[in-house]
């Protein structure tokens, strides 16, 4: 069994992690990402695995849906499948280890490598210190190709589809992440049980949660989105559409018109952009309500 690697920035261990301290301050603040069209123009499968097999992945994409539609199948699955089906076809072998090799080809939008620190310094900076922020990646994408990006080690956590490698002739899924099942991430996030092998279900009242969906921010584009963005702000979080500057802003207009998104921008992570500004201006308002928070607990305490 492979062993997913776990937690760079922070310290504690995938067990330890997250564990739930009675009365712990809840001053942590999660910006959560999706990958694919997000913090990366295109789908990382792009990149290096496609043009391996020599395949256009136009003509790729389309046989998935075509393939999921005639067989019923989800397509997350399909597409695992898929791809090395026809690696096998051109007789190639695709180890794990070259996934994640493959992961130094993705290419990223404007700013998103500095974007972190940024975003660390500025929390510090407003909270005096007093506020942190968690980096979390929750992507339909592979989590073996993210393991071999730049900014990998930038996250808290990652929680993405994954391959069994040693399962019959082919790589098969050991993990699938869809539309749906990536809401489930949010809630360890919440509920601070981002160890994946403990069970989510248990009840834990809201003042224990180490990370309130009301410091929150998702970050998608909407493809994969949806239920992630609707789980975040009917928790009383927040969420952000992005469109890479190669694509339209069709489906975040959309998105932000009928009030599933807070705000939207084109995904330039650089200091100073439209998406920087906005989700300072989010940032902000968290901090604020923060503080209301605490001044509330002290008068409570008297
Ligand atoms: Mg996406």
């Amino acid at each position: 069994m492979e062993k997913s690697i776990t937690k760079k920035r922070n310290t504690q261990t995938a067990t330890s992690r997250g564990a739930k301290i009675p009365g712990a301050p809840q001053n942590i603040i999660a910006l959560i990402y999706d990958f694919d069209g997000t913090l990366s123009p295109r789908n990382m499968q792009e990149y290096a695995f496609l043009p391996k097999i020599g395949i256009n992945p136009k003509t790729f994409w389309k046989e998935v849906a075509q393939l999921s539609i005639e067989r019923e199948a989800e397509p997350l699955i399909t597409y695992m499948h898929l791809m090395y089906q026809k690696a096998q076809e051109k007789g190639l072998q695709i180890l794990r280890k070259d996934l994640v090799a493959q992961g130094r080809e993705v290419e990223f939008c404007p700013g998103v490598e500095k974007w972190f620190g940024l975003m660390d310094q500025y929390v510090k900076k407003q909270s005096k210190g007093t506020v942190s922020v968690r980096h979390y990646l929750v992507s339909s994408g592979l989590k073996e190709i993210i393991e071999g990006t730049k900014i990998y080690k930038k996250f808290d956590n990652v929680f993405a589809s994954e391959y069994y490698f040693e399962a019959y002739q082919l790589p098969y899924p050991k993990r699938v992440i869809t539309d749906t099942s990536k809401t489930q991430y949010l809630f360890r996030i919440n509920k601070g049980v981002e160890d994946v092998n403990r069970s989510i279900n248990s009840h834990m009242p809201e003042g224990e949660r180490p990370i309130p969906f009301s410091q929150m921010i998702y970050f998608g584009d909407g493809e994969t989105d949806v239920p992630s963005m609707a789980v975040t702000r009917q928790n009383n979080g927040f969420a952000i559409a992005v469109y890479p500057k190669q694509k339209s802003a069709k489906i975040c207009k959309e998105l932000f018109d009928v009030g599933r998104v807070d705000f939207y921008a084109q995904a330039d992570y650089t200091k100073g952009s439209a998406l920087h500004n906005r989700t300072c201006l989010l940032i902000d308002r968290i901090l604020s309500d923060i503080k209301v928070r605490e001044e509330k607990e002290r008068l409570q305490k008297g």
